[in-house]
């Protein structure tokens, strides 16, 4: 990369010959790979060796293979809507066969590594480079060296240890971890795995880029620019430690430009853990080289590079150049998002995942993306069990079953019998004693996502109604403890219910939060406000609308 000297691949090469620089990176035979893509792609299976001409691999797919990349890239569905974010995209990298990206940067490594003749590796790691590797030098018949910070959860060593990986524990941070295996690599003549300067690490992360962009345009074949093969998105978001993905994402997406497949190049979004977050630090003072954090101040240990290099100094040239932003969160901001996209999207991921979702909310509140574009975020990893601060306290009920001395154990009870015992304690779970909240709307998607939110927050009865009348016979034959009114509805509107409502003494002090999509005039809102609390649309994900339920329901018992 700096003096433009050009040779061979060989992975222990690790500094160009001419110069001495480590920074190196690959090129192929872009007009080969154009046309034979063009002809074969069609016929390959959807894993990230599909892409094999642009890989430092001879082999295709190689025999230790665990079915790395080709993940799904699921569109979002209620995060499209309480975000207003219509075309958001989430590329489910949990699922690979170590549950997080990493995945493809062991695949593509061990396999040109095997190819070499090596038998022997080190790694450090913050957790999951150290699991992917593991896996796959399990089966590759390579010995691993894992050097992992003294803070990596105890699940993620545990992890590392049970494929065989000779697990060396330091205490000390992460950037003195990766000193440290180095020194050791050095000393054994043994790879090592260098991040953005080792080729098929950044290799690897270029299939994220190729894989995006030919789902998005499956998914979208009308929204294909000027008959390009595929389509790039406006945005690439990811939650970043030490930069690998994104630059890796980058050349990817570089590549595809330089072949034509795609007409534009995305701008990157880099969301960085507040409290270890030097890249963003330095774009905000407008630096090209960013300071390292020493004592980096954050829970989510799988983000814990302080100090990135010359990768941020590769990011701040791809962003100053194409587009994107440095975006930093707290841990508490991630730990939220977590639990939003786990209630409203069906996605459980590890913390440092959330991060990049939790970045996307900030991004789009502060008007950095914006509401028409393409997003598409990393869902970068799940491979820990939950850890119990994450949930705080009361997240499971407990049912305690109580036993007179003399009766069997329930599992030796003649069946069908009632069992006295199970039906009281099940009692203590009963649903009829829970608060009931009547949703009006008439739009079925904004019915669906108030219920989802309502059963994540708690325990209520919903009952929904898709129109004024219906609403109406409702809250007259049995009074709700709460209902969540739409403004515009066909036929009978929001106003004719309240004015209804409050006309008959059985429902006039159901509280009543409308909810509305609709700038409203000043004498709307005067008329409103008397009768109901008033909330727009796309303030769902806010604190106050929840605390605004709890609040009414408590006034109303
Ligand atoms: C490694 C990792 C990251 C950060 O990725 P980089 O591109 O190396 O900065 C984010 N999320 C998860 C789950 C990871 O394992
Ligand atoms: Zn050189």
């Amino acid at each position: 990369m700096d003096c433009g000297h050009t040779f061979a691949f060989h992975p222990l090469t690790s500094q160009c010959p001419k110069c001495g620089s480590e920074w190196l990176q690959a090129e192929y035979d872009y007009d080969l790979a154009r046309d034979r893509w063009l002809r074969q792609l069609a016929d390959r299976p959807f894993n990230l060796w599909r892409y094999h001409e642009l890989l430092p691999v001879l082999h295709a797919p190689p025999a230790i293979d665990l079915g790395a990349g080709g993940t799904p890239l699921l569109p979002a569905v209620h995060l499209t809507q309480m975000l207003k974010l219509p075309h958001l995209y989430i590329k489910d990298e949990r699922q690979s066969a170590t549950s997080s990206f990493k995945d493809r940067q062991a695949a593509v490594t061990i396999a040109a590594l095997q190819e070499s003749g090596l038998t022997e590796m080190v790694v450090a790691s913050t957790g999951n480079v150290a699991i992917a590797y593991s896996a796959y030098a399990a089966r590759a018949g390579i010995k691993l060296w894992a050097f992992l910070t003294s803070l990596v959860p105890q699940e993620k060593m545990r992890e590392v240890a049970i494929y065989g990986t000779q697990v060396v524990k330091v205490t000390a941070s992460y950037d003195e971890a990766k000193r440290i295996a180095a020194a050791f690599a050095q000393q054994r003549g043994l790879y090592i795995d260098r991040g953005s300067r080792s080729i098929p690490t950044v290799e690897s992360m270029k299939t994220l880029a190729f894989e995006i962009s030919e789902q998005l345009t499956r998914q979208h074949p009308e929204a294909r620019y000027g008959g390009l093969p595929w389509r790039a998105p406006d945005w690439y978001i990811q939650a970043v430690s030490g930069g690998l993905g994104p630059i890796g994402v980058a050349k990817g997406f570089r590549e595809l430009y330089r072949m034509g497949f795609i007409d534009r190049m995305p701008k990157l979004g880099v969301v960085q853990a507040e409290g270890c977050s030097p890249m963003v630090q330095a774009w905000e003072q407008g630096k090209a080289q960013a300071d390292p954090i020493p004592r980096p101040r954050t829970h989510i240990t799988t983000l814990a590079t302080g100090d990135p290099g010359r990768s941020y100094t590769l990011l701040h040239d791809y962003v100053r150049e194409h587009g994107g932003a440095f975006v930093a969160v707290s841990d508490e901001e991630a730990f939220r998002a977590m639990h939003t996209l786990a209630k409203m999207e069906g996605l459980s991921m590890e913390p440092a995942a959330a991060v990049a979702f939790a970045g996307v909310i900030k991004m789009v509140r502060q008007g950095i993306i914006q509401l028409h574009e393409t997003v598409v975020v990393n869902c970068s990893g799940h491979t820990m069990p939950i850890e119990s601060h994450i949930l705080g306290e009361r997240w499971a009920r407990h049912v305690v079953v109580a036993r007179r001395p003399q009766e069997p154990p329930a599992e030796t009870a003649p069946l069908g019998a009632p069992q006295e015992g199970l039906l009281a304690a099940l009692s203590t779970i009963a649903t009829e004693r829970y608060p009931r909240i009547l949703i009006v709307d008439d739009h079925e998607p904004a019915r669906i996502l108030l219920r989802r939110i309502l059963q994540s927050l708690g325990d209520y009865t919903i009952l929904e109604a898709s129109d004024g009348y219906q609403a109406l016979e409702i809250a007259q034959q049995n009074p709700p403890d709460l209902i969540i009114l739409d403004l515009m509805m066909p036929g009978l509107d929001g106003f004719a219910v309240l004015d209804s409502l409050k006309s008959h003494p059985a429902t006039a002090d159901i509280p009543v939060i409308v909810v509305t999509a609709k700038t409203l005039t000043t004498d709307e809102q005067r008329r409103l406000r008397r009768m109901a609390r008033l909330m727009y649309k796309g303030e769902f994900l806010s604190d106050e609308f929840f605390e605004e339920i709890r609040r009414l329901l408590e006034q109303a018992r």
